[in-house]
């Protein structure tokens, strides 16, 4: 059992869930103690309240158990995270950053934005939820500079979106996470090949792309990617 931060990684054996056999379960530190977010369960190690982490339902959590380093954010940090949906990630996000970060958290569909702020912005005093589309990242500066970007909107003009808010709203030297989802970008070509294209892309705005991770068993045709904005 690893502890780094608010996230815990237990090693595991037999079958690990959906698909296959799980080597390694994720679980966050619970910020908010007895309140589950979708469902996942409560679990009690050493006195402390953890919530495990679905790899089938969060990308960040799949990329982590196929070897994202636990601390990519870190206690403290401020997060601006586009497309929260429901707020599945967003809520382990909060967790990790615990209670002297921030998670700015951009949903711009009105259903699923009504559930992120009953079920995870109300009860997290931690989450800001804006209900804005993610292309107007002028109106996300009103907290300072963030230490991450994460990005998971899903269009095809992902990685664009994903470079303007950096410009707009991540320290130098900040981070950015990408969900690419390749099938928004070109459902013919080879994933890979939509993968290399995006971190070129990111190459050429100013990131160092650090880690490109693919998604599968957990899910097919996507990858995270991780970069750093070149400081000035
Ligand atoms: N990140 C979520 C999680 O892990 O729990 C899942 C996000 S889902 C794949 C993509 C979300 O992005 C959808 O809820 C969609 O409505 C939202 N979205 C797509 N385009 C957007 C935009 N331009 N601005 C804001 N949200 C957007």
């Amino acid at each position: 059992m690893e502890m780094t931060g608010n996230v815990l990684v237990k090693e595991t054996r037999g079958p690990g869930g959906r698909g296959g056999r799980a080597a390694r379960q994720v679980l966050t530190r619970n910020l908010v103690p007895g309140t589950a977010t979708y469902g996942e369960d409560l679990v009690k190690i050493d006195g402390t309240e953890y919530r495990s982490w679905d790899p089938f339902r969060s990308k960040l959590a799949a990329a982590m158990i196929k070897g994202l380093p636990e601390d990519i954010i870190r206690r403290g940090d401020k997060v601006l995270y586009l497309g929260t949906s429901t707020g599945t990630t967003t809520s382990h996000v909060s967790d990790i950053v615990g209670e002297k970060g921030l998670v700015i958290g951009v949903e711009f569909s009105s259903r699923v934005a009504r559930q992120f702020v009953e079920n995870v912005a109300r009860i997290r005093k931690n989450v800001i939820p804006y209900i804005a589309d993610a292309r107007e990242s002028s109106r996300f500066g009103s907290f300072g500079r963030v230490d991450v970007v994460y990005c998971d909107v899903a269009q095809q003009d992902q990685t664009e979106i994903a470079i303007d808010n950096c410009r707009r709203n991540l320290k130098p030297d900040g981070r950015l996470i990408l969900i690419v989802k390749s099938r928004s970008i070109d459902v013919i070509k080879d994933p890979k090949e939509v993968f290399r294209q995006e971190s070129s892309k990111l190459e050429r705005n100013g990131f160092s792309v650090e880690k490109v991770i693919e998604l599968s068993p957990f899910d097919r045709d996507h990858a995270l990617i991780s970069a750093v904005l070149r400081g000035a």
